[in-house]
């Protein structure tokens, strides 16, 4: 199936950047779209130049005091007793200079993908920018200050009308979207996460549910630690499907971090590429069969930016726009051109060698998430 999409793009992403070591650089998203543009699956035609989200826009899920923070925060105008108060200079998410101005192109990325599914420019969007999934609505937290992909389905909601299904498959729990639509009927989220029990933001459990109108309308699947390829997989794929089947949207918003790759360092997940290749699909799978192609589909985490990242994203992409994930070696003249810039040895291949990942309790680690699955999904039969 070959489909229209749009790459939402612009050197702007660099300045979300909150110094040379902290663990998120945007710096992936440039390394994904210029692998992309070697392996010739880039036409510049596909490429969407983001505009900035205004004030008013960011105000659609954020409160304005939270808003002034962060301004006064990126022009050093603010004490550091008060921004600790809104979960700004931390060390996950600490201060820097015209941070509003770099967090509102991400909004505005991702803003800009909404339009362009929903204005019929193109059938999918990606905004790999985006995805920062633990911003709340008068905090940042876990290295997100907005959160555009909760800003995009108030939009959505409030300007298009839509009934959103919202799946998230980082590592991490999608904390700040799920509690920003807890009481709404019309946003559907669901989590595939490492359970909380080790790792932040540790909520996300099964028995989440929303509450008032809302209730029943959010799922959790918190996987046991070193899940690999096949426990995922299958789980992502009977709980993406019930809870569509269930919801049935009419747009598919999803967030595709990339850290639930056994290399990655802040998580203990242990997929290998073969994830990253079947997560797309299926959700592809859901924007043709209930939202007539509507999908947006967002960035992430991903901590490992060279050896995990633009792979990953790349398979996102071409799975946008061709409908399969890719196969064979990664071009050379990108391997070529960042081989001395990164500090391990890049794979040659798109897909990850077998032996990268060996769990010993594979068995146990299954089950348990079997049955996680299993509760999870009584939640679809009926509505309480
Ligand atoms: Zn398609
Ligand atoms: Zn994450």
């Amino acid at each position: 199936m070959k489909c229209s999409a749009g790459f939402v793009f612009s050197e702007n992403t660099l300045n979300y950047h909150f110094h040379e070591d902290h663990p998120l650089n945007q710096k992936r998203v440039m390394l994904t779209k210029e692998l992309l543009e070697a392996a010739n699956l880039l036409p510049s035609q596909s490429i969407i130049s983001p505009r900035m989200a205004t004030e008013e826009e960011i105000a659609l899920f954020h409160d304005i005091a939270y808003i002034q923070a962060v301004k006064k925060a990126g022009k050093s105008q603010l004490l550091e007793s008060e921004a600790l108060q809104f979960g700004l200079g931390t060390e996950d998410t600490p201060i820097f200079s015209n941070m509003h101005e770099a967090a509102s192109y991400v909004v505005g990325g991702t803003l800009t993908a909404v339009d362009a599914v929903m204005q019929n420019q193109t059938m999918h969007a990606l905004h790999l920018g985006g995805g920062l999934h633990h911003g709340f609505k008068r905090k940042a937290a876990g290295f997100c200050i907005y959160n555009d992909g909760a800003v995009a389905i108030k939009y959505l909601r409030e300007k298009y009308d839509l009934r959103v299904l919202y799946v998230d498959t980082d590592a991490h729990h999608g904390d700040g979207v799920q509690w920003g639509f807890y009481d709404d009927p019309n946003v559907c989220t669901l989590s595939i996460h490492e359970t909380g029990r080790y790792l932040f933001p540790g909520t996300g459990n099964v028995n989440e549910r929303g509450i008032k109108q809302g209730h029943g309308y959010t799922f959790n699947l918190p996987l046991d630690a070193f899940t690999e390829d096949d426990s995922f997989i299958s789980v992502y794929d009977s709980a993406i499907k019930e809870v569509a089947e269930f919801f049935r949207p009419d747009i598919i918003v999803t967030q595709n971090g990339a850290d639930a790759h056994c290399y990655d360092p802040l998580t203990h997940l242990c997929s290998t590429m073969k994830t990253f290749e079947y997560i797309p699909k299926i959700a592809h799978e859901i924007a043709h069969d209930y939202c007539g192609g509507k999908w947006v589909a967002l960035g992430g985490g991903g901590y490992d930016m060279w050896r995990v990242v633009p792979r990953a994203w790349g398979q996102l992409w071409n799975v946008m726009q061709e409908g399969q994930h890719l196969t064979g070696k990664l071009p050379s003249s990108w391997l070529k051109q960042w081989s001395e810039e990164a500090p391990t040895t890049l794979p040659e291949y798109w897909q990850d060698d077998k032996e990268i990942v060996s769990i010993p309790r594979k068995e146990e680690i299954t089950e348990k998430n079997k049955k996680l699955l299993q509760s999870m999904l009584k939640y679809t039969k009926k509505i309480m």
